[in-house]
């Protein structure tokens, strides 16, 4: 097949992966640089939701981070690149007792339906948490994990490349038509076009949906100089701290609905005085970067992923939102598949019909 992606983020790098493993003849366009998105960006937590009351979603979810130490670790194989990827666990601090009583339920049904792969369990807090954080203590997962953003997109990309990817970096797609694409750099067209264009992506659709597709959340995040390797990564009032490789620890994020302007403003340093009083370890690291990025929510939050109507062969991997990159191989597969109207076992709340239901 011939196949177009447009966007070189997380979801369309993914898409085309899958798609040139596939046999398939994969082109990407972006309108900047592999990366330019939200993609580029520095926190990257891979968690999994809560393990009980299990769905559809929740089983997704969970076989792709089960998968994703594999995939990327012949993905930086292939570009003989660092993804950043580890499986470093999380831990999440218990502040009351009925939230370690649910936490003791949750290790046993973890047992269960994380197929003894991976433990949920409650532990005392790490002597690197203030008491004031974790004052019951801590629940430790040992399935989630960490990956560098921008180093695994642009990993990805090159992967990509070395399959035999073609990728057109600024070549910005300003129209969709059936099986095809145009831009004031011409014409390209396909079997298939995979739209995947981040926030973009859902304007780029919308002359072609019944209901508006979806809106950008910005997020700002900072890494700090800090050597925490081999500590779990936290998530605590509302605040990812996850230690990445080479002394710098990645704290994030803010979740801005409206914003006035685009990059950073003193909204992130209310995150990072949150990260310091979670973890006192971090209060004289330096700031060595700020980041700021649009992440894609589709109009329902979850994936959006389908046909557009009315356009014969354009498809969406849209809406990658908050956990973009923890779903990222299994969104590609299941493209690539729906690409080539293959049965897929997808949550119905991913699929672009379910967003457009009123
Ligand atoms: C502060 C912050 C923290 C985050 N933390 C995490 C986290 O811890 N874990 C996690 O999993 N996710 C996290 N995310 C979310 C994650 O970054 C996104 O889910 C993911 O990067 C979205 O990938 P994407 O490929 O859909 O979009 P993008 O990365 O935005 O890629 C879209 C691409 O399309 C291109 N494009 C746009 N318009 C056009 C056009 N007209 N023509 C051609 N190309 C075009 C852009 O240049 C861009 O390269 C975070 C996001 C933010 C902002």
């Amino acid at each position: 097949m011939r196949v177009i992606v447009v966007g070189a983020g997380i979801w369309g790098l993914a898409c085309a992966y899958a798609c040139v493993r596939r046999g398939d003849s994969v082109s990407v366009y972006d309108a900047g640089r592999i990366g330019d998105g939200a993609s580029g960006g520095i926190v990257g937590a891979l968690g999994p939701y809560v393990p009980d009351e299990w769905t559809q979603k929740k089983q997704y979810q969970f076989e792709a981070l089960d998968t994703a130490a594999g995939f990327w670790k012949t993905v930086d194989a292939r570009s003989g690149m660092a993804s950043g990827y580890g499986r470093i666990g999380r831990l999440q601090p218990l502040i009351t007792q009925k939230a370690v009583a649910l936490a003791e339920a949750r290790a046993i049904s973890a047992q269960e339906l994380w197929q003894g792969r991976f433990e949920w369990r409650v532990e005392n807090r790490p002597d690197t948490m203030s008491e004031h954080a974790a004052p019951f203590g801590v629940a430790h997962d040992t399935i989630s994990a960490r990956i560098h953003p921008a180093k695994a997109t642009t990993s990805l990309g090159a992967a990509c490349q070395a399959l035999g990817v073609s990728l057109f970096e600024n070549h910005p797609v300003t129209t969709l038509s059936d099986n095809a694409i145009s831009g004031p750099w011409g014409t390209a067209s396909a079997d298939a076009v995979i739209v995947a264009a981040g926030v973009a992506g859902f304007e780029m659709i919308a002359p072609y949906t019944p209901l508006h597709p979806g809106s950008g959340v910005k997020g700002q995040a900072a890494v700090l100089g800090a050597d925490m390797a081999g500590h779990p990564q936290i998530y605590a009032d509302g605040v990812y701290i996850i230690p990445h490789a080479n002394g710098a620890v990645a704290v994030g994020s803010t979740s801005e609905k409206t914003w006035t302007a685009d990059g950073i403003d003193d909204q992130l340093d209310t995150v990072i005085a949150k990260a310091h009083a979670i973890c006192p370890v971090l209060e004289n690291a330096t700031v060595l970067q700020r980041w700021s990025g649009i992440r894609p929510k589709a109009r329902r939050r979850d994936p959006m992923l389908g046909a557009v109507p009315t356009l014969k062969g354009v498809y969406t991997a849209l809406g990658a939102f908050k956990i973009g990159f923890g779903l990222s191989h299994k969104i590609g597969e299941t493209v690539a598949s729906q690409i080539r109207d293959e049965p897929v076992d997808i949550p119905e709340c991913f699929t672009l019909d379910w967003h457009m239901a009123k």
